[in-house]
């Protein structure tokens, strides 16, 4: 559990210890073994971020940002050995596994160099009616903050929350995924190397219990990123100490295509939207709705790009196999319900689905109300709807209970859509994915959650505003 050592010293040989496995999902080799850290272990890890983080505050802003610079110096030089890790934990291709080393030590970057501009004491003028008074505002740590994170993204989605709660000053326990412990391991080491501060990232492995146990450990904020399921019940644990909660869930990001769109561009951006790391994106494409004017062709394009994705365990394939075994079923439960339901498969279908990998299947003429359409599918699959103008188009979008990211293809109408799209984030005529821009928030509305992460949003989501007014 520290960082170090993964088993605290005061807790027994780690031969007596419960351990888990964390295994290859191409090959079900073992990757690493590692412990289940219990409440007391938790609670051990908690205490010694909190001696942490009351060093990290006191060395401001000019202190910590060359220790948080060395981190993502090391992490940088040894990026090779952490892909590969990500590589065998979560079977992504190594160049994606690069791609969020990249976008993470971004964010690291980010978060340290623009902390004092968001987050600095400044005067604050306090009215007219108050002219004899002078105020201050400032953004201060909240101490400790208990970060919990999936496997999709093990080291990009937890940087999301890791990087901005450090640049704001506080100490962090980290709960990585039981699918990805290695990983977080990993960064809870390279932290304590580089940035020499004992407690500043600790890192706790193990399952839900060991997440539960974060939350109920007098942390003063959890930064959760998983499902919604797990969102709610986080929130609910959360509630009964009032510690508050920044929650980022799933989505069922939908794309329109409007009849002016480039579609071959469009057709791309669904394809890679939807198929890339294996559909198992929060923010992945997985409603297409189109205008009836272009929808025949635009189908075409998708179906071509969608056959040309390979998915394998080497690096020559474009996608790798599902992390999750238990996603396998999932995946394969929607397109059943899609295909008995009347739609049909126009890429891959049931059969695309084995159990190891689920290979791309683009649907059409699928029910509004087909888990394939309102559920998170976190495969590579697709639904395409033809809908009669944009206005339908938006409805439908709109109609999810989700809220997470979404994208509009139009020559003309894209901003003017993107404003009306029920969601925290909208790409117009681009493939962006906004994880990639640290200066923007990111986040959900509606079952995807609430809060932000990344840009000065996300810092300050890490501290407490504190105001002070003063006699002049
Ligand atoms: P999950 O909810 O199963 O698990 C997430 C984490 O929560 C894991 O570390 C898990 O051990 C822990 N956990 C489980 N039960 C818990 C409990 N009762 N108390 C505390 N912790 C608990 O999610 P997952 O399968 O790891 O991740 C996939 C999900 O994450 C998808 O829905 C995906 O869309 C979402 N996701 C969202 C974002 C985002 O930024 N919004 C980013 C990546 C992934």
């Amino acid at each position: 559990m520290t960082t170090t050592d993964t088993t605290p010293s005061d807790a027994g040989p780690i031969a007596e210890r419960e351990r888990f496995d964390s295994l290859d999902p191409a090959t079900g080799a073992v990757v690493g073994t590692h412990p289940v850290h219990s409440a007391a272990d938790v609670d051990r890890a908690v205490a010694r971020a909190r001696i942490a983080s009351d060093t990290w505050a006191d060395l401001d802003f000019d202190g910590r940002a060359p220790k948080l610079a060395a981190w993502k110096a090391l992490i940088t030089s040894r990026a090779d050995e952490l892909a590969e890790l990500v590589r065998a934990e979560t079977g992504k291709p190594t160049g994606d596994a690069m791609l969020e080393i990249v976008l993470a030590v971004d964010h690291l970057a980010w978060a340290t160099k623009h902390a004092p501009k968001v987050l600095k004491r400044r005067s604050v003028n306090p009215g007219l009616l108050m002219s004899n008074m002078g105020a201050t505002l400032e953004y201060l740590p909240f101490g400790v903050i208990g970060v919990i994170g999936p496997w999709n993204y093990p080291v990009f989605t937890p940087m999301g929350s890791i990087a901005y709660a450090l640049a704001a000053g506080n100490a962090v326990v980290f709960k990585p995924s039981e699918h990805t412990p290695g990983v977080g391991e990993w960064l809870g080491r390279t932290a304590a190397e580089a940035m020499g501060i004992p407690g500043l990232l600790e890192v706790v492995t193990g399952f839900g219990e060991t997440g539960g146990a974060l939350v109920q450990a007098g942390v003063d904020k959890v930064a959760f990123t998983g499902s919604t399921a797990t969102g709610k019940k986080i929130m609910a644990a959360a509630s009964e100490t009032l510690t508050p909660v920044l929650i980022e869930c799933g989505g069922k990001d939908a794309m329109l295509v409007d009849a002016d769109a480039d579609l071959d561009a469009a057709a791309d951006a669904a394809a890679w939207g939807g198929m890339s790391n294996a559909g198992q994106t929060c923010v992945g494409v997985e409603r297409v709705y189109v205008h009836t004017d272009v929808y025949d062709e635009f189908v075409d394009k998708v179906v071509a790009e969608a056959s040309a994705v390979e998915a394998g365990s080497g690096d020559q394939a474009d996608i790798g196999p599902i992390t999750m075994p238990s996603q396998l079923e999932v995946i394969r439960g929607h397109i059943h319900d899609a295909l008995a339901r009347g739609g049909r498969a126009l890429v891959g279908g049931e059969d695309a689905v084995d159990d190891r990998y689920a290979r791309p299947t683009v649907l059409v003429d699928v029910p509004e109300d087909s888990v394939a359409v309102t559920d998170e599918t976190f495969g590579p699959t697709l639904t395409i709807a033809r809908v009669r103008d944009m206005d339908e188009a938006v409805e439908k979008a709109n109609a999810s209970r989700y809220g997470l990211g979404s994208t509009v293809y139009s020559g003309e109408r894209g901003p003017e859509l993107a404003r009306r799209l029920r969601s925290g984030m909208t790409a117009v005529n681009s493939v962006i994915s906004f994880a990639g821009i640290p200066s923007l928030p990111f986040g959900g509305v509606g079952d995807s959650g609430f809060g932000r992460i990344h840009g000065p949003d996300g810092l300050r989501e890490f501290t407490r505003p504190k105001a002070v007014a003063r006699q002049r």
